[in-house]
């Protein structure tokens, strides 16, 4: 805890002061760019590795990086996705998956999740993925498994991202674009699906994020 307190005064008695024009125009309101869906993992920090400001990112985390389907969840996650796109109007949500996570791998061996009710429940939102990688990847094995659940996960969790009423209605008047992304912990590298090729590849400079088509974002396996 005395690591917080210290940061808390650094981030005060520094930060604030340097950034002080910044934290006064937040005061006054947000407009964020995007709405980023992600994982509670520790291990990522959506600010530091999209090198943004506070005000730039409306973030929703929780274990997975799940989106129930609307209507299906008693969650915060349906008022915080209606309120990004309805009222901030946010142009852009991605939904950012990471390698190692728990969840996924609870999703996998649900034998491991025998006194965490809370966790076996939710995870029920992502059947989908756990169906996918059930049908379609039998002979993957390991930490290749997690790796391709992970990636399944995030499409899969657009899926039902589109099923949200605000969120297909922008989509249909093409004010909204979808990204999906996974983020590998050991490298910083951020990887986004691309429709074209069915593939993840590395985002950079010159492979700037490509928006999913507005139909149909599953996976063609090979
Ligand atoms: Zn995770």
């Amino acid at each position: 805890m005395q690591k917080l307190i210290q940061g808390l005064h650094k981030f005060q008695s520094e930060i604030c002061i340097s950034h002080q024009d910044l934290f006064r125009s937040l005061a006054k309101g947000q407009s964020p760019e995007a709405l980023l869906i992600t994982c509670s993992d520790s291990r990522i920090n959506p600010s530091l590795i999209t090198q943004t400001q506070p005000g730039d990112l409306f973030i929703l985390r929780n274990a997975g990086n799940i989106v129930p389907p609307y209507g299906a969840g008693s969650g915060g996650e349906a008022a915080t996705i209606e309120f990004a796109v309805a009222h901030l109007g946010v142009k852009h949500i991605i939904v950012c998956g990471h390698t190692h996570c728990g969840a996924m791998r609870g999703l996998l061996e649900p034998s491991g999740l025998e006194g965490l009710p809370a966790v076996k429940s939710w995870l029920q939102h992502a059947e989908l993925t756990r169906r996918l990688v059930l049908e379609n990847y039998r002979e993957v094995e390991g930490s290749a498994r997690l790796t391709v659940t992970v990636e399944e996960n995030v499409l899969a969790q657009i899926e039902n991202l589109r099923t949200h009423p605000t969120v297909r209605a922008r989509l249909a008047r093409g004010e909204l674009s979808l990204y999906a992304w996974v983020y590998k912990i050991e490298s910083g590298q951020v990887f986004q699906y691309e429709h074209e090729s069915g593939q993840y590849a590395q985002i950079c400079e010159t492979a700037p994020p490509s928006a999913l088509p507005e139909r149909s974002p599953l996976r063609r396996v090979f």
